[in-house]
């Protein structure tokens, strides 16, 4: 929609909010001064009419209202996603696929590992879940990876902090379409903030400003306060090893860089990938697969000098459009913008090439995947939101029913993590490139009396050369020189234990050498992407209602239907016999067969139920495409070949050519209407 369009749109809302505010407070007037029934019930009818206008102007802008009832009855009816341990009550934030989410999260990745990890030639990594604590101390999740919480002070029950304040703000806004203009943007602004506030800006507005209370009971809530979201347990029968499930697979990532980069020739630029579980002990799991306690990510790791951010793939990429969120569009206007890649580095929009071709790709995949673009945006993580070593952020959030949500994060994590691994584990972890030409540079020569040092100072006196030799600033370290030379005791602190140095210990002096080689932390530039999230998108931008009721059986009405492209269909092809004979049972099972030998999940309905209603089973689960065998195979061979949304068919003289026609539409080497063109419509439903 044009923007002016929808400007107008707006106005109009505001306007008819307005008398929906008016007519409403009418009629609680004439109610407490006791008019007639019949007057009252008037003006009840008239608030009915507004309101039906306020609602339409509604669905004009943000599209036709989404049947969550129909969908989530598909969902679990036809064991798509179904509720964990069910039969025991279930526990929430917890999931299991069935037959066809499996399938479906299963092309996801198939078709992310080619988008990716093939295209890109990453370097595939399985890591374990099970982490040991060392590698989430040093990372910092041990310590700050919370959320905060405020707590029922009656009950006890916990909510998440910052969705109370979402969800207050939310409900603010619906309540009062015609409301002031600033205020709303002024509410939309804390809506927007509401995952950055401090504990304590978070305690004035919940409970100061907004005085929001506990949902269930209406107790006031606790201060905010921060809660770790790793499950944790121990390792081994004694009980000391403290280990956590990983709360994201990263970590599996960095620790094994050293190996990871002399598996690549030590050559940088490189990205490593890895597939796996994650862990959150989420405070207020909600909103089926969107937040859950286990999930599945794929996280890409793009190690790269960190003043070289260029990519050498940008000029493919950098004509590309992106639906970009600034943080100053979030802090100002609220609008999105549209801008190439190319223009968004240019004009430092996004921080460096590399972020924003990982970004173009995710855009590319989810076009694949059957994301609609037109709900997809880039939203930059603001200031107080980024992690203080991060660079620039930018979510990709896609926009479903249950609102915005994001779904891959792109970070420019800068230096941090490999810096606070090989800091922690004294492994250097820094990667290396020849200088062109070399280049002479300072150093302090450390000429150690390593029988004296060794005397004194035991195993740790080799840290202690390094220390000053290596870590120190060459002024520091000459400082100290300076200080022995002239018979003072100099004290200094290595790995948290203090050491005295004496002059008999060693001499320091400033030194120029050639070096060949330059030594570098590299920058990690990191999408992550949780592929449950994107299996709820998926399905939810695929949904769609076939204009008629097809089938009315028990009272139910099969109408529904999934447009998955044929990439990510978790069945390809049906195999239907039009009748419940056996020669056509039979043929139908053998097709079947070919279609599975020729790689194209396949399935074949026998049952006893009639054609139309058959293919609303197929489409109910979005199989895109399905052979009919009717009595003319049996007398010539042919088959029909029927596509799910447009529901047109056409007759293929062959089982063989039908089979290929399937296989080629199903890897997008061919399209429906080449097809159409080729063998003529039959019919159209
Ligand atoms: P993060 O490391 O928090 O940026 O998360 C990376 C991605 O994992 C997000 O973009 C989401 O798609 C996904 N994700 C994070 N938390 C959850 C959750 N509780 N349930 C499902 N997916 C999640």
């Amino acid at each position: 929609m044009a923007d002016e369009q929808e400007a107008a749109l707006k106005e109009q809302l505001a306007e008819a909010g307005a008398r929906l505010v008016s007519q409403k407070s009418l009629i609680r007037q004439l109610k407490a001064d006791g008019a007639p029934g019949e007057q009252v019930a008037a003006e009840v009818n008239k608030m009915k009419e507004v309101q039906a206008e306020v609602d339409a102007l509604q669905a004009q802008i943000s599209g036709p209202v989404f049947d969550r009832d129909g969908f989530d009855d598909v969902i679990l009816r036809r064991m798509i996603v179904v509720p964990s341990f069910e039969i025991h009550g279930g526990t929430s934030g917890f999931f299991d696929y069935g037959p066809v989410g499996c399938a479906l999260k299963d092309n996801i990745v198939n078709e992310w590992k080619k988008h990716f990890v093939l295209r890109e030639r990453m370097l595939q990594l399985e890591g374990t879940c099970l982490t040991s604590e060392p590698v989430l101390k040093t990372s910092g999740h041990v310590d700050r990876f919370v959320d905060l919480m405020v707590k029922d002070d009656a009950t006890g029950v916990c909510y998440r902090a910052d969705k109370m304040l979402e969800d207050h703000i939310e409900n603010l806004i619906s309540a009062d379409p015609g409301m002031d203009k600033e205020k709303k943007e002024e509410l939309e602004l804390i809506y927007r903030q509401a995952d950055a506030y401090s504990p304590d800006e978070l305690h004035e507005l919940i409970s100061e400003r907004f005085k929001i209370v506990a949902p269930d009971t209406g107790n006031p809530l606790s201060k905010p306060f921060p809660f770790n979201l790793m499950f944790q347990t121990t390792i081994g029968p004694e009980g000391h090893n403290r280990g956590f499930l990983r709360p994201e697979t990263a970590q599996g990532i960095f620790v094994n860089f050293k190996r990871l980069l002399e598996y690549n020739n030590g050559r940088t630029p490189f990205a490593s990938a890895q597939v796996g579980l994650g862990f959150r002990n989420e405070i207020n799991p909600r909103n089926g697969l969107l937040r859950v306690r286990e999930f599945c990510m794929a996280e890409i790791e793009h190690f790269v000098h960190p003043d070289e951010k260029d990519h050498p793939r940008f000029h493919e990429v950098e004509d590309v459009v992106l639906t970009l969120f600034p943080q100053d569009n979030q802090l100002t206007t609220g609008r999105l913008v549209e801008m190439t890649a190319g223009k968004a580095v240019a004009d430092g929009v996004i921080n460096n090439q590399t972020l924003a071709y990982f970004m173009v790709r995710t855009h590319l995949f989810m076009k694949k995947i059957g994301i609609d673009l037109k709900k997809l945006r880039f939203r930059q993580h603001l200031k107080t939101e980024m992690a203080h070593y991060a660079c620039d952020c930018w979510d990709a959030e896609i926009k479903l029913s249950y609102g915005w949500t994001e779904c891959v994060g792109h970070a420019d994590r800068a230096c941090y993590d490999l810096k606070v691994h090989s800091e922690a584990t004294k492994v250097d972890l820094r990667a290396s490139r020849p200088l062109d030409p070399p280049q002479n540079v300072e150093y302090a020569k450390v000429e150690a009396n390593k029988k004296i040092m060794g005397k004194e100072f035991k195993r740790d006196s080799p840290a202690i050369i390094a220390y000053i030799g290596e870590t120190l600033p060459v002024d520091e370290a000459c400082a100290i020189g300076e200080k022995l030379a002239a018979g003072e005791k100099v004290d200094v602190e290595v790995d948290g234990k203090t050491f005295t140095l004496t002059s008999e210990m060693m001499k320091v002096s400033r030194a120029t050498k050639t070096v060949h080689e330059e030594r570098f932390f590299c920058s990690v530039i990191e999408p992550s992407f949780g592929i449950g999230r994107l299996v709820h998108s998926v399905l939810e931008h695929t949904f769609d209602m076939r204009g008629e009721e097809l089938v009315k059986e028990k009272g139910k009405v099969d109408r529904t239907l999934f447009k998955f492209p044929p990439v990510v269909a978790p069945i390809k092809c049906a195999v239907l016999p039009l009748l419940r004979k056996e020669p056509q049972e039979k043929l139908a099972e053998t097709i079947t067969e070919t279609l599975v030998d020729a790689g194209v999940y396949a399935t074949c309905d026998t049952s006893g139920t009639l054609i139309g209603r058959k293919y609303a089973r197929m489409d109910e689960i979005g199989v895109p495409f399905a052979i009919t065998v009717d009595v003319q195979t049996l007398e010539d061979g042919s088959v029909t070949l029927r596509e799910r949304d447009s529901q047109e068919q056409v007759r293929i003289p062959e089982v063989d050519r039908a089979v290929s026609t399937v296989t080629a539409l199903c890897s997008s080497r061919l399209e429906w209407a080449k097809v159409v063109e080729e063998y003529g419509l039959l019919s159209s439903a």
